[in-house]
């Protein structure tokens, strides 16, 4: 028996294609009738199609969502949607949008509707990461969950391959951390077994023929599934090491997953073998084992997987390695700074991770408290 506390999220999910045509009756049904449109620069005209659905409920779009969001951005904003007295915002877009959206609520209370396009999964998610200046900071506020979230397939039909590849391997390292996180619960258990199959399933074919809509299906749904978990369970290792990583050296998002999931499994590897076995099951062992193969599974959907071409420094690696153990965050395998410096010198070079097979004799799991959220 496992002791375990599981808490039900409350936002309503609408999945499948075309379901943009419900995005009026849900916006009704939130009781809302004076709709801010928030996007990217470059989503701003899809992003439009959809507040134009609403007619005269969508009263104005902020298009100028950036990456992390930063908070003279959401100062913008927030004035923005005070003038033209905004009863709700709907985000249209990745995590970015998404992000801005949340920050938006944290400080007016609106509500949100989210659409989001990528597989970033903060959707799903109470956490909110915010930059100033160089610095990053991350929150959990269980009130900035979206109210209502509508998944259309469609809208991810013009998501480049390269951008789908390492947002969906953001959405993979957020199952595969759920299933090796310090608070188990059985459900978010499932679901990340869930997430980690359709992903895997999925992204091959989505970055080969991107008009393949089970395909992206397949992925989209994966991706809600991940973010699900990654709002439920604290995170480990990985997305400390992607939060020092962006937040130190502004190296993109999705991109950093990507480069650095398969060497935290492999370090990881020997003291969840659970978790290990159970990204096995989709994505056989190669020659240095389930790391190893997701090591080639990045690869072979054409994800970067060298540091060094994101633009880290190579002498930034010691300043990394000494802020990943500085805090404790829940990890089954405890880190200390030559292992952090090792994991970060392969991920920085881009070599394959060191094969780290489960056994019997593995270690036994072991968990640091978590203290603080760590970011998406
Ligand atoms: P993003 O939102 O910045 O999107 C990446 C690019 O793709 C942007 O230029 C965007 O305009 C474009 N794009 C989005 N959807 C598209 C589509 N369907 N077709 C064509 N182009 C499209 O990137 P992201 O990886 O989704 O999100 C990254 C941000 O989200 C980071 O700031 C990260 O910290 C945050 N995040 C937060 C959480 C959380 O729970 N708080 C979780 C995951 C990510």
């Amino acid at each position: 028996m496992r002791k375990f506390v599981h808490r039900g999220q409350h936002t309503k999910v609408v999945f499948g294609r075309g379901t943009r045509s419900r995005i009026p009756d849900e916006v009704d049904r939130m009781g809302r009738e004076r709709m801010v449109v928030l996007s990217t620069p470059d989503q701003a005209g899809p992003a439009a199609e959809i507040g134009d659905l609403l007619g005269a409920a969508a009263v104005g779009h902020f298009a100028e969502a950036a990456m992390h969001t930063p908070v003279e951005v959401t100062q913008k904003a927030v004035a923005y949607v005070r003038s033209v007295r905004a009863d709700g915002v709907l985000s249209v877009g990745g995590g970015s949008t998404i992000g801005l959206g949340k920050a938006i609520a944290a400080r007016t209370g609106l509500p949100q509707l989210a659409v989001p396009t990528t597989y970033a999964g903060s959707e799903m998610t109470p956490i909110l990461g915010e930059t100033e200046g160089s610095r990053k900071t991350t929150r959990r506020l269980p009130a900035i969950l979206p109210r209502t979230v509508v998944y259309d397939v469609d809208l991810t039909l013009t998501l480049p391959p390269s951008t789908a590849a390492v947002s969906g391997v953001n959405a993979l390292a957020h199952a595969v951390e759920a299933l090796y996180g310090q608070d188990y619960d059985p459900i978010v258990h499932l679901m990340a077994g869930e997430a980690v199959d359709a992903l895997i399933r999925s992204l091959p074919a989505v970055t080969t023929r991107p008009d393949d809509v089970e395909a992206r299906a397949g992925a989209l749904y994966g991706a809600w599934l991940a973010g699900t978990c990654l709002g439920s369970v604290g995170m480990a290792l990985h997305h400390k090491v992607c939060h020092v990583l962006g937040g130190t050296f502004g190296l993109p998002h999705a991109e950093t997953h990507a480069a650095v999931l398969p060497h935290v499994l492999a370090f990881n590897a020997a003291a969840a073998p659970d978790a290990v076995g159970r990204v096995a099951r989709t994505l056989p062992g190669s020659e240095g084992g389930t790391a190893a193969a997701l090591f080639d599974f990045v690869g072979e959907l054409g994800a970067p997987r060298a540091l060094r071409d994101l633009g880290m420094p190579e002498a930034g690696i010691d300043r990394a390695a000494d802020l990943i153990v500085q805090n404790d965050y829940g990890n089954p395998r405890p880190v200390d700074r030559s292992s952090a410096r090792a994991l970060l010198s392969r991920a920085w070079a881009g070599e394959r991770p060191a094969a780290v097979r489960p056994s019997p004799g593995h270690l036994p799991p072991r968990h640091v408290p978590h203290k603080g959220a760590l970011d998406a």
